[in-house]
């Protein structure tokens, strides 16, 4: 799960990060009355979206007076934002935050991830703060220094002093980086946060480590401990489709392709995309229905689907264990004359109560393509979708 930048700011600042003062807002009204209670001489207004690069976008405006404010208001609230991480589409801008103008004397990079290798938490930190930090991966990665975090202590001061130095904090700001690396740190760990980012964390004129910006996702699996954070959740920011999911318990993620996907389990259904991508498809979305899968919770999925404009075709496939084929036949009957199936449908089951399942698919009179191996099915409905 994502926040916005300014829910990030208010978490990271109760770990002792500091962050310029700002507020929130959600009409021209209430950032021109948020610009007077901070005070000026520069406010800098910001659009709120799930996306980075922002500021390149022309989401992030300093404004050097009230009316400045009140004009950049205008024009970003309501945008369409488009940043490379929005897609060309981009993401209509809601929510603003009215932030104090920092001095920046320079901008660094801070992130912590979970490294899968290494099986611990890293903390990565950069010199070339304020930019895309891909970009400097790909093009300097010698300038990005990483810890790697014992989980039985933490960040010690030794790491975190050693990073703050590589990275170019001058001496009479070390202590101050150090308190950001273990906030940020803390924060990371107590929230079951998947990526926390500062990007950039800046040192002021006067020797201070800001974080200006903030970037904070949460492992979905451990939410419940967080109704706080829950609290946050933005449904403005995600896909409707993924939404809709969610609602009915299905892992859904809405691709790029043509075929739709409607599979039992998170590694079939990956191994399915793959095979679909093999013989020359494109998968239009991910969808794992899991394991105790009802008519109803089919025919959900199956209208998920059906909502992308680029579906073409569907693939089911189904590994029959503790899920029986008879049920998922009944299901993807049942579902396909409930919406009215107008895509060609290519079904393909493994396992308990098979012959059960092919027969209710036979005798349900639809035009349902059946197969027998994963690269049959695939085949198939790169085919069918191919007609369409
Ligand atoms: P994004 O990463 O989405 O582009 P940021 O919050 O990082 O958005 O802002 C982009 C740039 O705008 C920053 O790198 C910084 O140079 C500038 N900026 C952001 N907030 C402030 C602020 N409060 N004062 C001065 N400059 C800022
Ligand atoms: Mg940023």
């Amino acid at each position: 799960m994502k926040i916005h930048e300014y829910q990030g700011k208010e978490i990271l600042k109760r770990y002792g990060v500091p962050v310029p003062r700002a507020i929130p807002c959600f009409s021209v009204d209430e950032a021109i009355a948020a610009a007077e209670s901070l005070g000026g001489p520069v406010w800098v207004v910001k659009a709120q979206i799930h996306a980075g690069g922002r500021g390149k976008g022309g989401g992030v405006k300093v404004a050097k007076s009230l009316a400045e404010v009140k004009d950049w208001a205008s024009k970003i609230l309501g945008m369409q934002l488009v940043t490379h991480q929005t897609g060309p589409q981009g993401q209509k801008v809601r929510r603003l935050l009215i932030e104090e103008g920092a001095d920046i004397s320079k901008e660094l990079y801070v992130g912590i991830v979970v490294d899968r290798v290494t099986q611990r938490v890293t903390l990565m930190a950069s010199s070339e703060g304020g930019m895309d930090i891909e970009e400097v991966a790909a093009h300097a990665p010698e300038k990005i220094h990483k810890v790697s975090v014992d989980p039985g202590v933490g960040l010690v001061d030794g790491d975190a002093d050693a990073l703050a130095a590589a990275i170019g904090v001058p001496k009479a700001s070390i202590a101050k980086a150090r308190a950001v690396l273990q906030g940020l740190y803390k924060a990371f760990w107590e929230t079951d946060a998947s990526l926390a980012e500062i990007n950039p964390l800046i040192l002021t004129g006067s020797g201070d480590v800001v974080a200006l910006d903030a970037k904070l996702n949460f492992d979905s699996n451990a939410l419940f401990r967080h109704p706080e954070i829950v609290a946050m959740r933005d449904l403005d920011e995600e896909d409707p489709a993924e939404i809709e999911a969610s609602r009915h318990d299905l892992s859904y993620s809405q691709l790029d392709g043509t075929i739709g996907c409607m599979v039992n389990g998170a590694g079939l259904a990956m191994a399915t995309m793959d095979t679909i991508k093999l013989v020359g498809g494109e998968p239009a979305n991910f969808l794992d229905v899991g394991g105790g899968a009802t008519t109803e919770k089919v025919t959900e999925a199956f209208k998920i689907m059906l909502r992308n404009p680029n579906l073409k075709a569907i693939l089911v496939n189904i590994f029959g264990g503790i899920m029986r084929c008879d049920v998922i036949a009944e299901g993807v009957v049942g579902a396909s004359r409930a919406v009215g199936l107008k895509v060609p449908l290519v079904v393909r089951m493994k396992g308990t109560n098979e012959e059960q399942g092919k027969k209710i698919l036979a005798a349900s009179g639809l035009p349902i393509i059946s197969a027998d191996t994963m690269g049959e099915a695939a085949r198939k409905v790169v085919e069918a979708a191919g007609k369409v």
